[in-house]
């Protein structure tokens, strides 16, 4: 096995700087437990969003490399699917011991690509990491129901695998997001194709060395990459039972639709716009450091970042001394000691976000704390904004319906709860909120009464672990929330029940007459 690309196989051996690091090749694509150059004239560029230095450069496969990847995967089902869950279960701990021991590699390769500094990398790890730990309970997961319905008769349940499945990951956490499907997608009986996001594909590379090293077998767990032209492939494809797609509302409801459309499972989790509303009774140090971290950590580039803030009466008094902290925040290279947010992913989100902040001073907004123009010195040519803090915003603002995704925090007014609550559940998105007070019947009644599918009290960036599941509302998931990743119900996703009703009588039939009436097991 080749090690993964740009780095080496050792778990010692990885980046610790953006300095000197140019293109080292072009990614390989992983089928059949193999890493495979691409036969591609097209290929993607990917460039370090602290220097913008080219990195390697992603390659479109071509149909006939995906149609490869497809029969990797068909033909490592018909055995794999007949492995005993004990024995998907003994890969999985090694897997997720693989994962410990490569952990600092991981990150390395997330903060060179994707830009988030390096202690929130190995963040992004350990949350993809807890999903194959608890991945490991599949034992326990996958056990059936049994019932007697009737004298002398039972119905059982089992959970059966789909067959091939597919994964679209987008670039925000290159390590969570492929963790979310390899794990329960294989240790159900699946095989899987993985389509990371053309902007980071490192980790997930690496991930694929480490399925290989785990021990699964060939064709279980495949990479292809590309942009639109692998997501249509992977729509169109028949063999491809389900897909899993995490990313923006423009590329997931296209792909919620296609894929439904040819008769695929689909779960699609989608944009956001997570409110905070801040209550006068809250802990109030408590609540600045938590909505500066949550609002600006990752440069915002969280799909569960705290990006719009309902302050409550006099709350909005604090303004202040929030736009202190959030200028105290670093913004430095990744690797850098101390930095607090990195980069934005690419020149062109750097720019769709200083629009939006244009945009927002235009129509009457106030701009508290502007990042525009700010650069660290070692780094002239990253994607670089620091944290801006804009006040005075209005529902109908174009920085207010819009997923900025960049460290921008939206600040809007409201005098009481009712208002707060009524505002946030008038916005279209529903992945999470919070709410910050210290009485527990003011939280009660915003559990109640908010419309968001996760809610964080005085807990900025309401995440569940993975005996939960990740529960997004309104339009942050696709299909209504059908089906959700991880968890009971992402099991359920990647099986399908099938039911046996079995009758085992101790007498002999005696009547010769066939009854024709609809069995009633009364
Ligand atoms: P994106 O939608 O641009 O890309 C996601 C994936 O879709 C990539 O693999 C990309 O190649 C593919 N893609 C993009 N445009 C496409 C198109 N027009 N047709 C077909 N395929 C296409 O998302 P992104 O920028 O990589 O990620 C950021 C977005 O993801 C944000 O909106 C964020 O809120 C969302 N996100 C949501 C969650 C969640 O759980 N709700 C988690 C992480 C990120």
């Amino acid at each position: 096995l080749q090690a993964a690309p740009g780095l080496d196989t050792t778990a010692t051996s990885f980046p610790t700087t953006h300095d000197k690091i140019q293109q080292v090749g072009n990614s390989p694509y992983f089928v059949n437990n193999q890493f495979v150059q691409s036969s591609t004239t097209q290929f993607i560029d990917l460039h370090d969003p602290a220097t913008n230095n080219l990195i390697t450069r992603v390659p479109q496969n071509t149909d006939e490399e995906l149609k490869a990847a497809v029969a990797s995967a068909s033909k490592a089902f018909e055995t794999w699917r007949n492995t005993s869950v004990l024995h998907r279960q003994q890969i999985m701990f090694k897997f997720v011991a693989l994962i410990r021991e490569n952990w600092d590699r991981l990150a390395a390769s997330i903060t060179l690509e994707q830009g988030k500094t390096f202690a929130d990398a190995k963040g992004d790890v350990l949350r993809g990491l807890q999903v194959a730990e608890a991945a490991c309970g599949a034992s326990e997961l996958l056990k059936g129901e049994v019932l007697e319905v009737a004298k002398d008769m039972e119905t059982r349940t089992y959970r059966e695998p789909l067959g091939v499945v597919a994964a679209i990951c987008p670039f925000n956490f290159p390590a969570m997001i492929p963790l979310w499907s390899i794990p329960i997608a294989t240790v159900t009986g699946n095989t899987l194709i993985l389509k990371p996001s053309e902007r980071d594909p490192g980790a997930a590379l690496i991930l694929a060395e480490l399925c290989q090293k785990a021990g699964f077998p060939d064709g279980v767990v495949n990479i292809v990459h590309g942009a639109h032209r692998t997501v249509n492939f992977i729509l169109d494809e028949p063999a491809i039972k389900a897909v899993s797609f995490v990313g923006g509302n423009k590329a997931g409801e296209y792909i919620f639709a296609r894929g439904s459309a040819n008769g695929k499972r689909v779960q699609a989790n989608l944009g956001a716009k997570n409110h905070a509303a801040v209550l006068p009774d809250c802990n109030k140090n408590q609540f600045l450091n938590a909505v500066v971290g949550a609002a600006f950590g990752a440069a915002g580039q969280r799909c569960m970042a705290l990006s719009t803030l309902v302050m409550v009466g006099e709350t909005k008094e604090w303004l202040p001394e929030l736009a202190e902290r959030a200028k105290a925040l670093s913004v430095n290279g990744g690797f850098e000691e101390g930095a607090d947010l990195g980069p934005v992913i690419s020149p062109q989100s750097k720019a769709r976000v200083e629009s939006l902040i244009a945009s927002a001073e235009a129509e009457g907004a106030k701009i508290l704390l502007d990042g525009r123009g700010f650069t660290p010195a070692k780094y002239p040519n990253g994607n670089w904004i620091a944290p801006t803090i804009i006040t005075n915003v209005t529902p109908q603002m174009q920085c207010y319906t819009e997923e900025i995704f960049g460290p921008v925090l939206v600040c809007l007014n409201v005098d009481t709860l009712d208002e707060a609550i009524d505002l946030i559940n008038a916005n279209e998105y529903g992945n999470g909120t919070a709410i910050f007070t210290r009485s527990g019947p003011t939280a009660e009644t915003f559990r109640r009464r908010i419309e968001a599918g996760q809610i964080g009290i005085n807990v900025p960036i309401p995440v569940p672990l993975p005996m939960f599941s990740f529960t997004g509302n309104k339009k942050s998931i696709a299909g209504g929330g059908a089906s959700t990743f991880y968890g009971k119900p992402g099991v359920s996703f990647y099986t399908q029940l099938k039911t046996v009703t079995a009758m085992w009588s101790a007498e002999d039939a005696i009547s010769k007459k066939a009854d024709v009436s609809m069995p009633t097991h009364s």
